[in-house]
């Protein structure tokens, strides 16, 4: 028992999100694992402003996203195929706003689609891309502060965001208070739950706080928008688009043991038109979910 008292704030920020339950185990020295439901997150309690100092300019050029830009084609051809599968979900969609837009690829394929688009982010240099070079409605902003209209969109996009955020469940709550009824949230987000998760254990490429802060299964995901008011739809995993050089360099950064140091020495010597060489991959892990506002 401590005698410090503990400020109301901060009871509420150790709350299991799945939950609401408050009692943790250690996992993988990181993490922690909530003893009632088995959500993860990261052992560690940061504000909603430190999350947002973390993302300055150079976020989407060294640690998580090698060269962002330099990796065009891929994001494209990732965003192209999922708006495919958005539509085959959901039917045509009028107008959507996305939650961490970055450059604005997902906007410009939506844009082209005929659908009615905007978009926020934290990071300034990426909105002004978005806005300048691609012509996005996008906006630099905190999405839990910048005005929005109720029942303005009919959908919210949050592309591998959710588990960047310190507070999710205000980023769910407002979309849920935004929607109309029956309106979508679309996302995406790493699968502790995958098989390759469980089999990479500690070692799993999407564990790195503080950046990941969250970590979601398809179990605890559902748990936790069955909680927010959400019927979610469907839960699968997805493929994603890669640059040959774009992996590489990912690897070389973020990658541990062997894979890392072998992507090291493979980065010295690769040749540019390898490179810019692209495949699809599903390793499993990264899970997309489609979720509707209950009725
Ligand atoms: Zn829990």
């Amino acid at each position: 028992m401590s005698a410090l008292p503990i400020p109301a704030d901060e009871t509420q920020v150790s709350a299991c999100i799945c939950c609401g339950e408050a009692e943790w185990l250690p996992k993988f020295r990181v993490l922690r694992e909530c003893k009632s439901c088995g959500f993860v997150r990261a052992d560690m309690d940061l504000t909603h402003e430190q999350v947002r100092k973390l993302y300055q300019e150079d976020y989407f050029q060294g640690e998580e996203y090698g060269d962002y830009l330099a990796d065009q084609e891929s994001h494209r051809k990732n965003f192209a195929a999922r708006l495919k599968t958005v539509q085959r979900i959901a039917g045509d969609i009028p107008s959507l706003f996305e939650i961490g837009c970055a450059y604005g690829f997902w906007l410009e394929q939506c844009q082209k689609a005929g659908i009615d688009c905007a978009g926020v982010d934290v990071c300034a240099e990426p909105v002004r891309h978005a806005r300048m070079v691609m012509g996005q409605n996008a906006q630099l902003g905190d999405f839990l502060s910048i005005p929005l209209a109720k029942e303005r969109y009919q959908a919210y996009c949050m592309w591998d965001t959710i588990e960047h955020l310190a507070n999710p469940e205000h980023f769910i709550s407002r979309v849920h208070g935004l929607l109309p009824d029956g309106g979508w949230l679309f996302l995406t987000t790493g699968d502790i739950g995958s098989l390759s998760a469980s089999t990479r254990g500690p070692k799993w490429r999407m564990i790195h706080p503080p950046t990941h802060l969250q970590y979601f299964s398809t179990a605890s995901m559902k748990r936790f928008l069955t909680r927010q008011g959400f019927e979610v739809v469907r839960s699968q995993s997805t493929p994603m688009h890669r640059n040959i050089g774009e992996t590489v360099e990912r690897v070389a950064n973020l990658g541990k043991g062997a894979p890392k140091s072998v992507a090291k020495a493979i980065r010295r010597v690769m040749p540019r038109w390898l490179k810019k060489m692209g495949f699809w991959l599903d390793l499993g892990d990264i899970m997309f979910v489609a979720a509707r506002k209950v009725k």
